[in-house]
């Protein structure tokens, strides 16, 4: 058996003015050929799962691209039709595949493109023709559409937030291609947009309202003529009609049944509606009750500005709270600013710099702060993920500087990356164990491997475009009325 391999992952928050372009990709992943393989073999990613599999079912795979970049604004056109048509050309070239594995987002919006996805399967099927089954992995945040929904064979979205079954969903998709190819099952699939756009902050699946929603996925899935059920809790920083929560049943050979358990999915994410909704301290009252808590470390969630949900990552409020109290032993865990990296490398280690750092991408993450620091390290930015997300996944941060703003170590970065594991502040010689505060710029994903050593966790709602508070967005696009920007959103039934 052969089966066709891609990976081309974006999560657009189209309110970001950071145009994801190729130095974006090549920053964090655009790799060609079987050094995808040998990048990706064992790794806690869908293609780690995807290559397990096959290997395990003995089928040869065609490593075609896979390109990824942190999450950030409308994926250029240059960089998207190079992907996707050198995917497309090697597909044509490779020969007979008996099945298609595309591990794709589900929330990326390239230039003049709402859904990049249904348009990247709606090619590939052009390509292989209405025989040849194809199966993609999509992101828990995958804001569903029609054309996914209807150019592919099978979608298997992340079950958990955080992420941490990306392997599991990479493998299902595998053996389920190779199921389908083999003519073991027949795909019947259905899919709901209930008028539902959750803020990230409260789609966690440890508790609240998206548990109980998989409880039932769960349940669901135990009837053997179930294939999969995903639930998509929708990306809303993505400004497009399709934004949104998403219900998806793949059954074997009964479309009845798939409608009937999509249509109350649906109805039980509409029930659970009001749960969806989500506050936090502010900035000031959040650092007086880290500071007030007992122990170490205790983390302070900047949800707002979570470079992996497209926010700048150069928030500056938390840190402006920080200096003005006099904060001590406090890490502020990551921030994007190259040009402080630079002033910081230029200065040399030991060196003591007055600079203005972050608030430098847009207005809507706090002005740039002034501080007075020692430039405590410096660094290449590599690091290894070694909590439960992306286990074993290189991880380039760029060239990095720690500086030290009495005794706040502010960590700074030139590549955008999620603060989703204490190795990011390990890497730099900090012991995150040892230090009173830790600011963490993270909405959900840091709760992984953040978890089991916090004493406790504050979530602040500081400003950035990652924030809870969806009345704070310009939407211009999405569908209306939805919920909870419209209170009195009515109930469609099917
Ligand atoms: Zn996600």
């Amino acid at each position: 058996m052969r089966l066709f391999l891609a990976m081309l992952s974006h999560e657009t928050n189209t309110f970001s003015n950071v145009p994801t372009d190729r130095a974006q990709f090549e920053a964090r992943d655009l790799r060609y050929g079987g050094e995808i393989v040998e990048t990706y073999r064992g790794t806690g990613t869908c293609l780690g799962g995807m290559i397990a599999a096959a290997e395990r079912l003995g089928a040869a795979l065609v490593p075609s691209v896979a390109a990824a970049a942190s999450p950030a604004g409308r994926v250029t056109r240059d960089i998207y039709e190079h992907v996707k048509q050198r995917m497309l050309a090697e597909l044509s070239a490779a020969g007979r595949v008996d099945g298609v594995l595309l591990d794709l987002h589900g929330a990326m919006v390239p230039e003049g493109v709402d859904d990049g996805e249904g348009d990247v399967i709606a090619a590939v099927r052009k390509v292989v023709g209405p025989s040849v089954p194809i199966a993609v992995t999509l992101d828990f945040h995958g804001n569903l559409g029609r054309d996914m929904v209807s150019q592919a064979d099978l979608l298997h979205g992340y079950k958990t937030y955080p992420h941490v079954d990306m392997a599991e969903r990479g493998r299902e998709a595998a053996e389920r291609v190779a199921d389908v190819a083999s003519g073991a099952i027949h795909p019947t699939v259905a899919f709901r947009q209930p008028r539902l756009l959750p803020p990230i902050a409260s789609q966690r699946t440890a508790e609240g309202p998206m548990r109980r929603i998989y409880d039932l996925a769960d349940e669901m899935e135990k009837d053997p003529k179930v294939v999969s059920v995903s639930i998509f809790a929708g990306f809303p920083y993505a400004d497009i009609p399709d934004a949104g929560l998403g219900v998806y049943v793949a059954t074997d050979d009964d479309q009845a049944l798939a409608e009937r358990l999509a249509g109350r999915l649906a109805r039980v994410a509409w029930e659970h509606r009001h749960e969806f909704v989500h506050s936090a301290p502010g900035v000031k009252d959040a650092v007086a009750r880290a500071l007030a808590a007992e122990g170490r470390p205790i983390v302070l969630a900047d949800m707002a500005d979570n470079t992996g949900g497209g926010a700048a990552g150069d928030g500056t409020e938390i840190l402006r709270e920080l200096v003005r109290v006099g904060v001590r032993s406090a890490v502020v865990a990551c921030l994007w600013d190259a040009a402080a990296v630079q002033r910081c490398t230029q200065a040399g280690i030991g060196a003591r710099i007055t600079l203005p750092v972050g608030g430098k991408v847009d207005d809507r993450h706090g002005a740039p702060l002034e501080v007075t620091g020692t430039v405590r390290t410096l660094s290449d930015g590599r690091f290894v993920h070694r909590g439960p997300m992306m286990t074993g996944l290189p991880g380039r941060l760029g060239p990095t500087a720690v500086l030290d703003v009495d005794d706040i170590k502010v960590i700074l970065i030139s590549h955008r990356w999620q603060t989703l594991d204490p190795e990011m502040i390990r890497f730099v010689g900090i012991d995150p164990l040892m230090e009173k505060i830790l600011v963490v710029k993270s909405t959900i994903h840091y709760r992984a491997a953040f978890e089991p050593i916090a004493r406790e966790i504050i979530e602040v709602d500081a400003p950035g475009l990652s924030s809870s508070n969806l009345a704070r967005f310009d939407f211009r696009r999405i569908r209306r009325p939805i919920f909870p920007l419209d209170p009195d959103t009515a109930y469609e039934p099917e």
